[in-house]
């Protein structure tokens, strides 16, 4: 027997020490007949009297509630720890003697029996739904692993998002710049605009002054076509006498003479015409006395 192999004052190891003091404890709580077997209170019928005695519970037998004494064959139910009578637990000496020399045996009273096939029975139950919740616990664990690898992609689409909304706040800024360009140069075009409407209202009071000169102008050109078509018509009249006054004015003859240059394209005055009557009498005096060199002909002369 493993009570009485091992010794208790000279522990091998600290399991044999551990061991050593259940023993020692399971010991206890059995009976001490072995301690002292020749006694007359080993019987143990006596405690069946004293009921109604004040005893202590953790003392008390399950059956008859009296006093378990140390001289009582009794043992303790591993389970409930309630101490019984032997002769009501129906045990036999032999299996007490060895009960109480061994400690090897597991002992459980008749409730704790009854008690331990309800357990079983639960703890049949139990494993079923433990092997149930396993098997939640493994889905749920899939489930899990899923979500974290969900949270994971989640937190990459996290990092793109920051990544665009970046890129957007730099382009916003980027178009705060452009639009206050533009505002600046729509302010800009519209003093631009300003100057330009006063420059072409300048422009168009100028085009009215330039219409009335012109109008004016036209006005002279007509009055100086009008004086020009005179003068032509004056010049004509001039040429015309001009060619009458090539003949001798005193005789009316037609000479080939020397004809004054500058004369000919000019507009004749009435004092070239004069110079030119005088030259021309002069000429046809000369051709009458015979000292001319030049021909005549026609007129008074040639005619008488
Ligand atoms: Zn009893
Ligand atoms: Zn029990």
């Amino acid at each position: 027997m493993a009570a009485n192999n091992s010794n208790p004052n000279n522990p091998t190891t600290n399991d044999e020490a551990v061991i050593n003091e259940v023993i020692k404890t399971k010991t206890k709580r059995r009976g001490r007949r072995a301690a002292d077997p020749n006694k007359e209170d080993n019987k143990g019928d006596s405690n069946v009297n004293k009921q109604g005695q004040d005893v202590n519970v953790d003392d008390q037998c399950g059956n008859c509630k009296s006093k378990v004494k140390d001289t009582d064959k009794a043992v303790a139910c591993e389970i409930c720890e309630v101490w019984f009578h032997t002769k009501y637990e129906e045990i036999p000496d032999e299996v007490y003697e060895f009960m109480v020399k061994g400690n090897q045996l597991f002992w459980c009273c008749t409730h704790c029996r009854f008690g331990c096939v309800k357990l079983h029975n639960r703890m049949g139950k139990i494993e079923k739904s433990q092997t149930e919740i396993v098997k939640r616990q493994v889905s749920l664990e899939a489930m899990v692993s899923g979500v974290k690898e969900e949270i994971c992609k989640g937190q990459d689409r996290n990092k793109e998002i920051d990544q665009q909304q970046n890129q957007l706040s730099s382009m916003q800024q980027a178009l705060s710049h452009t639009v206050q360009e533009v505002k600046d140069s729509l302010m800009a075009n519209q003093g631009t605009h300003k100057e330009l409407e006063e420059r072409l209202g300048h422009m168009e009071a100028k085009s009215v002054k330039v219409c009335e000169t012109v109008e004016k102008n036209e006005e002279n050109t007509q009055e100086l076509q009008g004086k020009v078509g005179v003068l032509e018509a004056k010049m004509l009249n001039v040429e015309e006498k001009s060619v009458q006054h090539d003949n001798c004015p005193e005789h009316g003859r037609v000479g080939n003479g020397p004809q004054p240059v500058a004369v000919g394209a000019v507009l004749r005055t009435d004092t070239v015409l004069t110079e030119i009557y005088d030259m021309k009498r002069r000429e046809c005096n000369l051709y009458e006395r015979g000292e001319s060199q030049s021909e005549w002909s026609g007129g008074e002369v040639e005619a008488e």
